[in-house]
């Protein structure tokens, strides 16, 4: 019996087999979940589709998270094919790549509701929409960064929407705790994904990583799916509003 068995869920934010998410999916698969995919557009479609597969899914669904009518899509498309879940991933980050190589005070105005929108405030209508779908209480998990809470060379306005969607996490969990729908973040140290590559200077972050980290070493995507799992699985049942660092202890070292 794996942790996750008979438990259902969709994850948000598949781009490639080094996406973060994938990483999630692959754990949440080993340990006996059934999971739904989404993909971004048609191009994306051809990346995740062959994934999600792969692991034996079914519903493989198109999400801008832009959309609050496509975010409602797709869990209406979840209530009709299993009637109710048990979890989420969120793990959808945008920002121009602009505004992660400009000072900070540089930042457009478009670009801080871009980021805001997409990175911290899509969670806010998946919890909605899923809320309703776990009737049996659920658990959410979403990925941020340690740019949310210190100052990041060069992560600028994506910190500031991790701020806020780590901020978000806690307003979630405290608004449906009652209905026992749990709601995370993981904070992962830096990973080569498509992401991290409009980050300025994203290979010096695994460098400093490396050498100043407790571990000293990065982390993978799958040491990030493990505890999504984790949070995800009724091990973490009594745990909510929380942020889980995966950084190899890069954050309680100072220097
Ligand atoms: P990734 O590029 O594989 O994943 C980002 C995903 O966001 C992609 O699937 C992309 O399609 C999706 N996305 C972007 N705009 C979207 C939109 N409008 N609607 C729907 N989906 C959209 O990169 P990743 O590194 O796996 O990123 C996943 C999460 O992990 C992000 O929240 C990121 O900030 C976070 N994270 C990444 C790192 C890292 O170093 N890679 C570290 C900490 C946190």
């Amino acid at each position: 019996m794996g942790l996750m068995s008979g438990k259902r869920g969709v994850i948000f934010g598949v781009a490639n087999d080094k996406s973060i998410a994938w990483g999630t999916a692959q754990k949440l698969h080993e340990h006996g979940a059934e999971l739904a995919f989404t993909y971004l557009n048609e191009a994306l479609e051809k990346r995740v589709r062959p994934l999600a597969e792969s692991l034996g899914s079914e519903i493989i669904l198109p999400c801008d998270v832009t959309s609050d009518e496509q975010i409602e899509a797709v869990f209406a498309e979840l209530e009709k094919r299993w009637g109710k879940i048990d979890f989420v991933v969120h793990s959808v980050a945008f920002a121009n790549r602009d505004d992660l190589k400009n000072p900070f005070s540089q930042t457009s105005r478009d670009g801080f509701r871009l980021a805001m929108d997409i990175s911290a405030y899509s969670l806010i209508p998946m919890v909605r929409y899923a809320a309703p779908l776990m009737s049996e209480g659920g658990s959410v998990v979403t990925m941020t960064y340690l740019g949310a809470v210190r100052a990041v060379p060069q992560y600028n306005v994506m910190g500031v929407a991790k701020a806020a969607l780590e901020s978000s996490v806690r307003y979630l969990a405290a608004e449906f705790g009652e209905k026992n729908i749990r709601v995370n973040a993981v904070s992962a140290g830096p990973i080569k994904t498509l992401a991290a590559s409009g980050i300025g200077d994203f290979k010096k972050k695994l460098h400093v990583m490396e050498e100043r980290s407790p571990l000293k070493r990065t982390v993978t995507q799958e040491e990030v799916g493990n505890s999504a799992l984790y949070l995800l699985s009724d091990l973490a049942s009594g745990v909510t509003g929380e942020v889980h660092y995966v950084d190899g202890g890069f954050s309680i070292v100072a220097g």
